[in-house]
Parts: C-alpha cells; structure tokens; sequence
C-alpha cells in the first residue's frame, strides 16, 4: 500500500475509509478538505502527543490493522455513520482523538488556541465526545462573520 504523506505528522489514508482508499489513493487528496488537515497538524503541535483519526492502518506494523477506526475523516455516501449529509460527506470533518489524552483536553486545547484554528478556516466543534472520545472540528460555512468557534452537539 502507498502511503502519502499530507502534512508534517499525517497520511492521506488517515483520512480515508481502508475501502475507498485503496480503491482511489490517488483521487482522495480531491476528497478532503486542506482545513481540516491543517487542523489536525495544529493539533498534533500543540498537544505534542499522537492524534488519530482514523487507525485501519497500523502506523507500528506497517501493514492494515484489526483496529477499524476509519470513519473519522471523509464520509463516502455508503457510511452510515454519524448525521447523514454531515460535513464529513463534505470532506470538511475531522474526528481527532488520542489513545493517551481525553477529549476534554483536546477539546480544551481546541479552545486555548480558538484564533489559531479559526485562522485555518475552521469553524465548528462538537461540544461533547464522539466516538473513541474524539474531538469533532469542521469547517462548515457560516452566513455571518463569527468570532469565536460555533459549538454544538447532537446528543
Ligand atoms: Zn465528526
């Protein structure tokens, strides 16, 4: 399997469904949106610590993992995870979550550097865990001018 990297500590298929990207490695770099690749990066600089989004890969064997997180970037139509016609359909959705640190501290790391994030383009963040304790950031459009991160929850 090809491996590409997008972003100082991310690959593309971290982003991607094991199904999708092996079937369409070199077209799922259209499927994603750089925001919220460059969030996860600003996440995994600040925290200093490892970030995931999705695991089917196994960074430690080289080789596809019995650990099936892979919903947690770009959502083919097919998924039937989460909202329907959510941003991650979009490409505009990340889940972020660590195996060492809670969402709570992602969460308020998230908000201890909200400019910075902002500045990338993101615009939202899910106010409660996700799956895996994930932290939930997209990039949805917004009508009118905001200055601080929109939250919001589905539970
Ligand atoms: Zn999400």
């Amino acid at each position: 399997m090809v491996r590409v990297k997008i972003s100082k500590n991310f690959y593309l298929d971290e982003f991607f469904s094991k199904e999708l990207y092996l079937s369409e490695t070199n077209r799922c770099v259209n499927y994603i949106d750089s925001r919220v690749v460059a969030a996860a990066q600003l996440m995994r600089d600040i925290v200093r610590e490892p970030i995931f989004v999705n695991t089917w890969y196994d960074v430690n064997q080289g080789s596809l993992s019995n650990c099936r997180v892979e919903f947690g970037g770009f959502r083919p139509l097919s998924c039937k995870v989460g909202v329907v016609g959510g941003q991650h359909y979009w490409g505009r959705a990340v889940d972020l979550w660590s195996p060492i640190l809670s969402y709570n501290f992602l969460r308020d790391s998230l908000l201890e550097h909200e400019q910075d994030f902002m500045n990338l383009g993101i615009t939202s963040y899910e106010s409660a865990p996700g799956t895996h304790c994930s932290l939930h950031l997209d990039c949805r459009a917004y009508l009118n001018q905001y200055d601080k991160l929109i939250a919001f929850s589905i539970i």
